[in-house]
């Protein structure tokens, strides 16, 4: 060991940032070290010889006397790293927290405790403020969790309202369908009982007419009267057949059993023939004002069927049409046909427009006059059918325009 040994161990000793204190049994301080001065207020000089205790509380006196007898009797009293935190007393009465790391030892048969000393306030106001935010975070939890409770309460609530809502939806659904199902099937029923009817109505209706024609025939020049009604027969026996071939076209039509025959013809010709056979349904002083159009080509339709489309649309123009008014009718090509059917008669009513093509309707305002409902329903879907597309402008008691439009080749 060299000369300066003793020298630099007291050097180290005072060097310790922590304060270093030794007592002994009788917690007498024995020595200290600088460090002691600035950490407990009292001199180096002015503590040495005094209990150990002046730095406790009073009120921790007792307690801190027994606890420091039994460490000495049992190191293991303490924790296992022999350390604790205190609240110190300073000489000025002000308290400070302190870090205690305490272990004994031996010296010529005594025993004594060393205490390394540390000013642990900052540490502690740390740890208190972070345990002041835990605390305010936890509150916070606890708040947002009764927050979240009371939205999954709410959520819960709508969520049975809603599941009772689309019970109530399908239920009402369900309602619908059955009525949808029991309507089809009525529909259904009423079409077929329309067709079987018609096809018995026609044997003796081509019956009827067969024999107008023959009596026609018959008629000497000077009978023109006799004539006349025979006329009206024919042309009543023609509409009744035109009303059974809409009945029985109606089950070709539900059942998806149409099937169309495409040739080339002249339009301008069937236009004739329309308007031609359409002359003794007219009243009187009714006028059909006719635009053919020019240089009409060949087309490629169903010409049947054209014809059942048209007939019924000029049927009802002047049906739907009082006496002394014009009915017009103008034909116009590009790539396709467009036929427009005009009148000036009674009008569909604005809240009808919209149920106009449906099977079995009728306008409030056309009750009173003859008719199905079934007509407008096989046009539409006959000019569907043929590729083409319909529509109307009316007005009430102003008129109404129909338009079709075909392709002229299919
Ligand atoms: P209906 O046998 O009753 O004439 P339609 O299917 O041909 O049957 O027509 C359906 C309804 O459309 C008619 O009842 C009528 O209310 C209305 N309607 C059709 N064409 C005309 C028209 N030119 N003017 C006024 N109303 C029309």
């Amino acid at each position: 060991m060299f000369d300066g040994t003793k020298n630099i161990y007291k050097v180290a000793f005072d060097a310790t940032l922590e304060g270093v204190l030794l007592a002994d049994f009788n917690a007498k301080i024995i020595s200290v070290n600088k460090a002691i001065e600035p950490l407990l207020g009292y001199a180096v000089d002015e503590i040495i010889g005094k209990d150990l205790h002046i730095f406790i509380p009073k009120s921790l006196h007792k307690i801190h006397k027994k606890h420091y007898r039994a460490y000495f009797n049992n190191p293991d009293y303490l924790s296992i790293d022999n350390h604790r935190d205190v609240i110190g007393v300073r000489k000025d009465g002000t308290k400070i927290a302190l870090e205690l790391r305490l272990n004994l030892f031996e010296f010529q048969g005594a025993k004594y405790a060393k205490a390394l000393i540390t000013d642990i306030t900052k540490r502690k106001e740390k740890e208190k403020a972070l345990e002041q935010a835990k605390m305010k975070l936890e509150g916070k939890v606890i708040d947002n969790t009764k927050e979240l409770k009371k939205l999954v309460l709410q959520l819960q609530k709508t969520n049975a309202d809603l599941e009772e809502q689309i019970l109530k939806k399908n239920e009402a659904e369900n309602r619908v369908k059955k009525a949808l199902l029991v309507e089809r099937e009525l529909s259904h029923l009423k079409t077929k009982f329309l067709s079987l009817a018609s096809h018995e109505f026609r044997t003796p209706l081509s019956g009827i007419l067969t024999s107008a024609i023959l009596i026609s025939k018959k008629i000497p020049e000077d009978q023109k009267k006799i004539s006349k009604h025979v006329t009206t027969i024919k042309t009543m026996v023609n509409h009744l057949s035109n009303i059974l071939d809409d009945f029985m076209s109606l089950e070709k039509l539900e059942s998806g059993d149409i099937h169309y025959k495409f040739t080339h013809f002249e339009f301008n010709t069937l236009m004739d023939e329309i308007i031609k056979e359409s002359k003794s349904l007219l009243k009187k002083g009714q006028t059909i004002q006719y635009k053919p159009c020019q240089k009409c080509p060949k087309i490629f339709q169903d010409r049947k069927i054209v014809k059942i489309i048209l007939n019924n649309l000029l049927y009802n123009a002047i049906k739907y049409s009082p006496e002394n008014s014009p009915v017009e009718i103008s034909v116009e090509t590009d790539e396709f046909v467009t036929i427009k059917i005009a009148d000036k008669g009674i009008g569909i009513p604005v809240e009808d427009q919209k149920n106009i093509f449906k099977r079995f309707y009728r306008a409030s305002n056309a009750i009173h006059l003859q008719g199905t409902g079934i007509g407008l329903n096989i046009v539409k879907a006959n000019v569907e059918g043929l590729g083409g597309s319909i529509r109307f402008t009316s007005k009430e008691n102003k008129g109404t325009t129909f338009i079709v439009k075909l392709p002229k080749n299919n």
